[in-house]
């Protein structure tokens, strides 16, 4: 299933869908010219995605020797399926900081090195060799490493006669990459900005602070002249710079949430921190909570604990089981940012 968004140049969507995931869809974005394509983004490994994207490059009539691939970020729903699709002729592009990452998460040992931060964060060894066979991150990754050409921030990719500018926008990822249409004003946003869902920002081993990151990214994007922007999931419903400033406020309001229960429960570890804020979940209580839900909102209370770290509120100190406990260290006065 496509539907044709933008002429001159011409750009599609391809409805790529994602079983059983809260994210619903993901939007592939071809750019099509008479020389060669563009896509943005792909799937998960998983048949559902490979099979409608291979519709959507008949029904769009791709030749895959003359269509690249810009990869926005190191997730598996945006680059799980690569290895599928990509033909002799096929570049892939993606930011170098991520797809050093990629693969170092294939072949080397981040997974096993972020499984050790969740123990020290108040997960049990049971509930991690659990999650190792649950985690979709893990399951429809690509299975095999894939060549990409790797790009800095303000790399240009040619797409015919169109240009294409990399704009490095770290926060949801380390290396997360937007792709900007400069004379045309277009935005293709990959997960930096969704519209009704919010991104997820989480705690990655090799990064101090991902959620100032992304603070700094979005306010980094606002400055850009956008009249079209293509978000990588759902739809684009608002006005983009308001979507900016209430993603900027969301997180503002999240950091007082997680300030408030340490000044309440000083000591608490990150898991049972995240066990009082507040989740778009239903479920009676955080015991209820699936696990795979509980190591995402583990990972984004730590990533807004990290950042009251950064700045000076709070700080970690592990016990002698080498569990963090986090403690109060300023009074905060409520703006963040
Ligand atoms: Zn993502």
């Amino acid at each position: 299933m496509y539907e044709k968004i933008n002429s001159n140049p011409d750009i599609y969507k391809i409805y790529v869908p994602l079983p059983r995931n809260p994210l619903k869809n993901l939007n592939c974005y071809v750019i099509k010219t008479d020389d060669r394509n563009l896509m943005i983004d792909t799937g998960f490994n998983q048949p559902e995605c490979l099979a409608a994207l291979r519709q959507g490059i008949r029904d769009l009539e791709m030749d895959m020797n003359k269509t690249d691939i810009f990869i926005t970020h190191i997730h598996s729903d945006h680059c799980g399926i690569i290895t599928d699709i990509v033909a002799p002729g096929t570049r892939v592009f993606m930011g170098r900081v991520d797809y050093v990452g990629c693969i170092e998460f294939l072949v080397g040992d981040l997974w096993h090195q972020s499984d050790l931060q969740y123990l020290k964060e108040g997960f049990t060894e049971e509930q991690m060799e659990y999650l190792e066979s649950k985690n979709p991150a893990i399951a429809y990754s690509n299975h095999v490493p894939f060549d990409a050409i790797e790009l800095e921030d303000g790399d240009k990719i040619k797409v015919g006669d169109w240009e294409c500018t990399a704009i490095f926008t770290p926060g949801h990822t380390p290396g997360h990459m937007c792709l900007y249409m400069e004379k045309e004003k277009i935005m293709f946003l990959g997960d930096h900005v969704l519209y009704d869902i919010t991104p997820n920002i989480t705690m990655w081993t090799y990064v101090d602070d991902s959620l100032g990151d992304y603070i700094r990214s979005l306010k980094r994007i606002r400055t850009y002249d956008i009249k079209l922007a293509l978000p990588a999931h759902r739809d684009n419903n608002l006005d983009f710079y308001e979507r900016v400033e209430a993603l900027i406020n969301h997180h503002n309001a999240r950091l007082m949430d997680s300030y408030k229960i340490i000044k309440a429960h000083n000591g608490y570890t990150a898991y049972d921190i995240a066990g009082y804020m507040k989740w778009d979940i239903v479920c009676d209580s955080w015991e209820d909570f699936p696990l795979i839900q509980k190591w995402f909102a583990v990972g984004e209370a730590l990533a807004h604990l990290h950042y009251l770290i950064k700045e000076g509120y709070v700080e970690s100190k592990p016990d002698e089981n080498g569990i963090n406990h986090y403690y109060l260290v300023k009074e905060a006065e409520g703006n963040f940012f």
